[in-house]
């Protein structure tokens, strides 16, 4: 039979409205053209249109989750954060950490999304299918159990997580290849024995009181949850052939010596090579050979059990075409779509390699 893929969404996401502004600030007094912030509806929108009409719509079967509920969120949130969040009043927009924006009716909006993530994650869990993605915004894997930070309310995942351990779970792996360090889902598992979580990002550390976390190599976890957390920041400029070698040397193993029952991928394409927000390099290929690798390592490892949330990825148009090429990977399928802004032909990713090739060409001028 062939593969399907369940995909969770409700069209109430586009209804978090996070404004315009000088990129994700507030105006600039010198500029006349206004931007819209980077956590926007129409990249998920491009999101939605890709799936329902590219190569791979005919495999997915669409649901709609319902939202989540108080109980759901005070599983992975405090209760006086989710009060504060509740008692927005409906006129009224309030910014977190200077960018993350929350506005009239975002407080239902955002417990839709993690109910999105809950649904998805229930559904492999009840072995309804193997393979779920949850399409949604706001992302969720910068929210903390006390905070919000960078455009995240609920941690979709961590809310997720906790519902099916409320019901029987035992152990799971969270790897989010976002460009950004997953520091939301890290705190909240960071004493945790039974979660692994693995971020991929690049190396930019701390920006401020809402993401002390810096996403170095030597936050490993603690007490019981000692050696469960693995950061792996990424160099500037790291491409396709990094992430694979990283995914297949480091991530991997990792993953299988945790032996977890059910994978989580906290879904990000904001390492795409034409990101606002990231400065990796990875195009449509990339994204596919990683969706492929996250399938065959929930295949060994977890009886092929495999859930997808969406996080950033903030190229309005390559965005939506690295999420179908990942679930093109997914589904093992063959590449459908031809890259439409491609100009890097190949990744070959080696560096040493190249300086022994020009010092072979200049040799004689190099001395
Ligand atoms: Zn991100």
């Amino acid at each position: 039979m062939a593969e399907r893929l369940a995909v969770f969404f409700d069209p109430c996401i586009f209804e978090h409205d996070t404004g315009q502004g000088f990129f994700e600030a507030r105006e600039s007094p010198y500029l006349p053209v206004i931007e819209s912030h980077p956590e926007n509806a129409a990249r998920v929108r491009n999101m939605l249109a890709v799936l329902q009409q590219g190569p791979i719509a005919e495999a997915l079967d669409w649901h709609a989750g319902a939202a989540a509920q108080r109980q759901d969120l005070e599983r992975f949130h405090v209760a006086a954060y989710i009060d504060e969040l509740a008692s927005n009043p409906a006129d009224e927009t309030r910014w977190y950490s200077g960018t993350t924006v929350f506005g009239p009716g975002s407080y239902d909006i955002c417990r839709n999304a993690a109910g999105q993530a809950l649904a998805a994650a229930s559904h492999v869990f009840d072995g309804k299918s193997k393979l779920a993605y949850a399409l949604l915004r706001p992302p969720g894997h910068h929210a903390q159990p006390e905070m919000a930070d960078g455009y995240c309310f609920f941690n979709n995942i961590g809310v997720a997580i906790e519902s099916l351990r409320a019901r029987g779970l035992k152990s799971a792996a969270v790897i989010d290849w976002d460009v950004h360090h997953g520091n939301g889902t890290q705190e909240g598992y960071y004493n945790d024995p039974d979660i692994l979580t693995i971020s991929l990002h690049m190396n930019h550390g701390a920006w401020g009181e809402t993401h002390p976390q810096t996403g170095a190599v030597d936050e490993v976890g603690d007490g019981r949850g000692l050696g469960k957390n693995l950061n792996l920041p990424m160099p500037y400029g790291a491409g396709d052939s990094a992430y694979a070698r990283v995914f297949d040397e480091i991530v991997a193993p990792m993953v299988r010596a945790h032996r977890p029952e059910i994978l989580f991928i906290a879904n990000g394409q904001d390492a795409n090579q034409f990101d606002p927000n990231g400065r990796q390099l990875l195009s449509m290929q990339g994204f596919y050979e990683l969706g492929k690798r996250a399938r065959a390592l929930a295949d060994e490892c977890c009886a092929g059990r495999l859930v997808l949330v969406q996080e950033g990825g903030y190229a309005i148009s390559y965005a939506a075409y690295c999420l179908h090429a990942i679930l093109e990977g997914v589904l093992g399928r063959e590449p459908g779509l031809p890259d439409p802004l491609a100009y890097m032909q190949e990744d070959t990713g080696g560096l040493d390699e190249f300086i022994k090739q020009m010092q072979r060409r200049y040799a004689a001028s190099l001395g």
